[in-house]
């Protein structure tokens, strides 16, 4: 449920309804948007039951919520969420570009990385130091280590960083290098996971489960949510279907529905969403047309050399080709990169 307050009210309206919920025990979360007050009510609603809250002071009316998100829907927050993440914003009208190795491999690959992408105007510099891989026996990252080489990288060339936590332990670590934490597709409905790091006030992107419906996307989103961390981003990377050509299909469609239904930013990643570095281009500027807010492109110098995810990934050049196509794109569609 929430409670829609007059766009005329005072501050003490909105104290005075707060108190009385908090009072009850209820959890309280309040959006202020350019025009009006909203506010989220959490927990057993039963014990409203009597209230007259459409009486209190500044009340305008109180709208029941069906989904099971709350705070991630757009009743909420009719507003757009802008993530404001080290000196970039996502969700704003410029478009996040968001590039590296799947996996932080040696000093050497990532900084010759990262000074190429910061040439091409990029606005994170990505590399996973945890990998979640199928497999036991494939390379599962420099831990650590590997946060230490971004966290160089960074310092080197001014780049932000991203990268990805796989347990509350890898979290606590990687917060304290990087300045975007990646929540990956499997960990989606790790809910002790999303809990912890909605206790921070860390960003996050929250990548879409192989095979969740945007419901359930949108749930988890609000597991992080709930516990106030609002800074998320969700990811739309491919989910599992029928086809086998390629590695997950990129549900497009999903960006506008996310679009329609929730405040908050998405952006795109075709390389996990398709698996072909060829298709990665295509798919990009596609994304960029359909509306997402940024991209998150795997690039190697080297592809046939990496220890992850080489077939999908883009080589200098090929990258530097996606970045003059995604300029038409998102001109085209009224933003900046
Ligand atoms: C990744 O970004 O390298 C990754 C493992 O992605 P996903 O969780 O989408 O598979
Ligand atoms: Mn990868």
């Amino acid at each position: 449920m929430v409670i829609v307050m007059k766009p005329q009210c005072s501050k003490e309206d909105i104290a005075g309804v707060e108190n009385f919920l908090k009072k009850l025990n209820l959890g309280v979360h309040i959006s202020e948007g350019s025009e009006r007050t909203i506010i989220g009510v959490i927990g057993d609603k039963r014990l409203l039951a009597d209230a007259p809250l459409e009486l209190m002071s500044g009340v305008d009316r109180i709208v029941h919520i069906v989904e099971p998100y709350k705070l991630a829907g757009r009743t909420f927050k009719p507003e757009n969420s802008v993530i404001r993440a080290a000196n970039a914003e996502i969700g704003g009208n410029r478009i996040a570009v968001i590039a590296g190795p799947c996996a932080v491999e040696s000093e050497e690959q990532i900084i010759s990385t990262a000074r190429f992408l910061k040439e091409q105007g990029v606005t994170f510099l990505r590399g996973g130091a945890y990998k979640p891989r199928t497999s036991p026996y494939s390379f599962q990252g420099l831990e650590e280590g590997g946060l230490r080489i971004l966290a160089q990288a960074r310092k080197e060339t001014g780049l932000p960083v991203v990268t990805e936590a796989v347990s509350t332990k890898s979290l606590e670590l990687a917060a304290k290098y990087a300045d975007v934490i990646q929540i990956g597709a499997r960990n989606m409905q790790n809910f002790n996971l999303l809990q912890e790091v909605g206790r921070m006030k860390v960003p996050v992107i929250l990548k879409r489960g192989l095979s969740a419906t945007i419901e359930e996307w949108l749930s988890a989103a609000e597991y992080i949510m709930n516990e106030g961390n609002y800074n998320i981003i969700l990811c739309e990377r491919g989910i599992r279907t029928f086809e086998t050509y390629t590695r997950n299909t990129l549900d497009l469609s999903s960006i506008p529905a996310v679009k329609e239904l929730s405040h908050l930013p998405i952006i795109a990643d075709p390389s996990h969403g398709t698996g072909r570095w060829r298709l990665v281009t295509p798919m990009s500027r596609a994304a960029i047309a359909a509306g997402a807010d940024g991209l998150l492109v795997e690039v190697h110098p080297c592809p046939k050399e990496a220890l992850s995810d080489g077939p999908q990934s883009l080589n200098f050049d090929s990258f530097a080709g996606l970045m003059k196509d995604i300029h038409k794109i998102a001109a085209i569609v009224g933003r900046e990169i």
